[in-house]
């Protein structure tokens, strides 16, 4: 028996797929025969990259903390490949301090990026998924919003509050065809972990069970199960992709 996973007719709009984890999972949906979105803070970016992947991608604009732009964005997405059937909401960042010295400013951003920005696009295609009676709302939290770290306590409140978001949206939508789910990555070699001690690396290198750091491209196999057919049973889950870090 062979199983084609074919996303062909399928459009998807994935926030932060300039680089690292976002452009894996661009990739993969586009090699499943999806349209797809590049989506980053500089239009210039977003088109470079769309046109590195190839036909089918396309390059859109908006920064996630700014919710007209991220509006704006998803309009243009959708006059320009069609409507949007997978919403992947992956930008993220981090401004890690220990609680006492955490900034409300930095509080604020990180939940701004992180949840907000989640809660904004999902809004803006949810009308359109719900009048086709099909869609797949993918949201990239992390292993923090499950386990929490030192460090981190805005960013896994952002990662945490995006899975009750998700289990929120799975429920109230289920009916309509629409699947929510989350994928929580362990530690994954991007940018964002790049700037790591080494010394931190060795231990978490350590902790993790396949002995190895994740990459990109394993989160994008994550979501393209969720996005495709093989994943039509599944919605209000949080996918854990850590090598089996937490256990
Ligand atoms: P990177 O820092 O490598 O890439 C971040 C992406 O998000 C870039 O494409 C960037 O595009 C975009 N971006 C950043 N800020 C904004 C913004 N304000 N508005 C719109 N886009 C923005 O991150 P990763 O690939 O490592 O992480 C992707 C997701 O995975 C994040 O949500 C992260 O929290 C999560 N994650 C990552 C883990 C890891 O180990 N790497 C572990 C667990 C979760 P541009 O600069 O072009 O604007």
């Amino acid at each position: 028996m062979s199983i084609a996973i074919d996303l062909t007719g399928r459009t998807a709009f994935v926030t932060g797929s300039t680089r690292g984890i976002g452009r894996a999972i661009a990739e993969t949906l586009l090699q499943a025969g999806a349209k797809v979105a590049i989506v980053g803070r500089t239009l210039e970016v977003a088109e470079d990259v769309a046109s590195q992947l190839g036909a089918g991608a396309r390059g859109f604009a908006c920064d996630v903390t700014d919710p007209a732009s991220v509006r704006l964005a998803i309009d243009a997405a959708e006059s320009s490949l069609g409507p949007i059937d997978i919403l992947v909401n992956n930008a993220g960042l981090t401004r890690d301090n220990l609680l006492i010295r955490l900034t409300e400013a930095d509080w604020d951003l990180v939940l701004a990026a992180n949840l907000k920005g989640a809660f904004v696009a999902t809004q803006a295609v949810i009308k359109g998924m719900m009048k086709r009676r099909q869609g797949r709302i993918i949201n990239i939290t992390s292993i923090v919003g499950i386990t929490g770290n030192a460090g981190q306590a805005n960013y896994a409140a952002s990662k945490a509050g995006l899975i009750g978001f998700t289990k929120s949206v799975a429920k109230e939508y289920a009916g309509r065809g629409i699947l929510a789910n989350c994928i929580a990555p362990g530690f994954i070699e991007t940018d964002m972990t790049g700037g790591l001690p080494e010394a931190t690396r060795s231990a978490l290198l350590e902790s993790i069970p396949l002995k190895r750091l994740g990459a990109p491209g394993d989160i994008a196999g994550a979501v393209l199960f969720l996005a495709s057919d093989l994943g039509a049973y599944v919605t209000g889950q949080v996918l854990v992709v850590d090598g089996g870090m937490i256990g």
